[in-house]
């Protein structure tokens, strides 16, 4: 059998697949199972930072992999506690929780938040304030968080006490908070529902009512952390700094690795018993994630996702139908005229472009922060193209 075959009958239809077999990636490029060469303008969703198979964390895993690849977390784990100092000198929080997924990192912070306020004394304080349109992974908590009713509707009964306001809807916001509530959770770039920028005063207010109510600011960082907006940090264009940060997809530079930040009261609110995941922190993927973070952050690519992420923005606004582009760094969408996105993603995945859909009128442009201005050229040419 294929392997589409084999798929197609063995594994759960949770993904509408486009019939293309990726075998080997280097750089910012992806082989086929043909020997096809594709430009990977998506980046495993904004997960390969540093494109496919990075030197220093490929180098990293292998000796890892060789010397320990498990340990409980019952016992102190070397690689855990050194990437736990380098993503808190670098991010402004104090401690870390480690998982394996953005979904998780969420989990970990809404648990975090709902102890704090009933070590606070005010157990009636349980109502966490998410957006519309926003995204925060597919557990049960992270749907409800989800201000998406079509990731939900199967799902009921969800948990209680999510509430949901329109994103950068400063009035909405201040309407909604209230004695009850207990965080506010945003992403300070709304990436599946098309790439929104925060405005600075939308998470202004936000931190402005979580210090009036004693309520957590959490930032879902997962798409936006580790260098994507053209900072290390989304949060860092806003001077807007939460209380408990989550982080995924890039931080393991292609390596499954989930970390849930916070800072002042909030990251002393564990316990032993409260939370834990088994696989969370493991030897392999933070050593994984020392390289890929030290790499990104030492190696120019954050100036880098400012620098060709402007380029790219220019670029696509010289593409014919589109409406808008917007986006910080390398994370960027453009709006089209007609809903022609998904026929323009199939027609460049045919050219050797990888490219993504959020909707019918959008594209959504997350390349690896190691991408050339040569590349995007390139990419521009096919959808060029393909548009005709
Ligand atoms: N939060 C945000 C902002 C995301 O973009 C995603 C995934 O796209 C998630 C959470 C969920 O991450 P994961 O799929 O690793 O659970």
């Amino acid at each position: 059998m294929t392997t589409i075959e084999l798929d197609n009958q063995y594994v759960m239809h949770t993904y509408g697949r486009l019939p293309v077999v990726f075998v080997r990636g280097e750089g910012c490029f992806v082989y086929d199972d043909t020997g096809k060469e594709y430009l990977d303008f998506l980046a495993g969703i904004a997960v390969n930072g540093l494109g496919h198979c990075p030197p220093k964390v490929v180098e990293a895993i292998c000796n890892q992999a060789a010397t320990l690849m498990h340990v409980s977390n019952l016992y102190y784990i070397a690689p855990q506690a050194q990437l736990a100092k380098l993503l808190a000198d670098l991010s402004g929080m104090s401690k870390a929780f480690f998982c394996n997924s953005g979904a998780e990192a969420n989990e970990a912070a809404m648990k975090i938040a709902r102890k704090a306020t009933k070590m606070a004394g005010h157990p009636e304080k349980t109502e966490i304030i998410t957006a519309l349109d926003s995204f925060h992974g597919r557990t049960l908590a992270a749907i409800t968080a989800t201000g998406q009713p079509k990731y939900q509707k199967y799902f009921a009964p969800l948990p209680p006490d999510y509430k949901y306001v329109p994103y950068n809807d400063v009035e909405a916001l201040k309407a909604m908070a209230g004695a009850r509530t207990c965080a506010i959770m945003m992403e300070p770039v709304q990436g599946e529902s098309g790439v929104h920028p925060a405005t600075p005063e939308f998470l202004r207010t936000a931190r402005e009512l979580c210090d009036q109510l004693g309520a957590a600011l959490i930032f879902d960082e997962v798409q936006t952390g580790l260098g994507r907006t053209g900072r290390v940090f989304g949060y860092q264009h806003f001077d807007v700094v939460p209380d408990i940060m989550t982080l995924a997809k890039t931080l393991g530079g292609g390596f499954p690795i989930g970390a849930c930040l916070a800072k002042g009261k909030y990251a002393d609110v564990f316990e032993p018993g409260d939370h834990a995941a088994t696989f969370g922190g493991n030897p392999l993927a933070c050593a994984a994630s020392i390289a890929a973070v030290t790499e990104i952050v030492e190696g120019g690519w954050v100036e880098n996702a400012t620098k060709v992420g402007a380029y790219l923005m220019e670029q696509l606004a010289t593409l014919p139908g589109v409406t808008e582009v917007r986006g910080l760094g390398l994370m960027i969408a453009a709006e089209l005229e007609k809903p022609v996105a998904k026929d323009i993603v199939t027609k460049a995945l045919s050219k050797g472009l990888i490219l993504n859909a959020t909707s019918d009128n959008v594209l959504r442009f997350v390349p690896p922060l190691i991408v050339t201005e040569d590349l995007v050229d390139k990419a521009i040419a096919i959808i060029r193209e393909v548009q005709q």
